[in-house]
């Protein structure tokens, strides 16, 4: 079974990472998408509702799984069976990033392989840092993110 994990802060989901996954999808047998979870760097949302959109999200696509992990990527795709690990990239600056964490993690990892995605030309000005800016601002979001999240901040925040 081809297991892929598809690692982020997810702080929170929007249209490009939905596209990711979309597109990841034939490729593999099932797709966990994990919320890292990273104590030196303060999320806007908690875990908790990270997960909650997620499962939200992907609640139509019975080969997308949900998780979240503390620690190395590559431990958690070890525990997983995940030979495979998925990555964005938006741009060079993703580029010169992710090369050297899939480096690293070639080497610190079991036999684990990233696969990159180039983001869609309408996906790859999203970023979560700037839906966070624009919900702290009080803007609209809807143009970046799924419509089950938007409702929910325009209900809840
Ligand atoms: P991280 O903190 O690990 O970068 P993110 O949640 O910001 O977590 O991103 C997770 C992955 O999704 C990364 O590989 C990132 O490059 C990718 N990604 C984020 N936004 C987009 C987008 N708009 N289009 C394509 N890939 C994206």
């Amino acid at each position: 079974m081809n297991i892929a994990v598809f690692p982020g802060s997810f702080d929170p989901i929007t249209t490009g990472h939905v596209d990711i996954v979309r597109r990841a999808l034939p490729l593999f047998d099932k797709i966990i998408v994990a919320v890292g979870v990273n104590n030196q760097k303060q999320a806007l949302f908690s875990l908790e509702k990270r997960l909650d959109w997620l499962r939200d999200v992907f609640r139509e696509m019975p080969k997308v799984e949900i998780s979240y992990f503390e620690g190395l990527t590559v431990k958690f795709c070890e525990q997983q069976n995940a030979r495979f690990l998925i990555r964005g990239l938006r741009n060079a600056s993703d580029f010169d990033y992710e090369k050297t964490i899939s480096q690293l993690n070639t080497i610190i990892g079991n036999n684990v392989e990233t696969i990159f995605l180039i983001s869609q030309p309408e996906y790859s000005h999203i970023s979560s840092t700037i839906v966070r800016e624009i919900i702290k601002g009080k803007g609209n979001v809807a143009p970046f993110v799924p419509a089950i999240i938007s409702d929910d901040l325009n209900k809840n925040y």
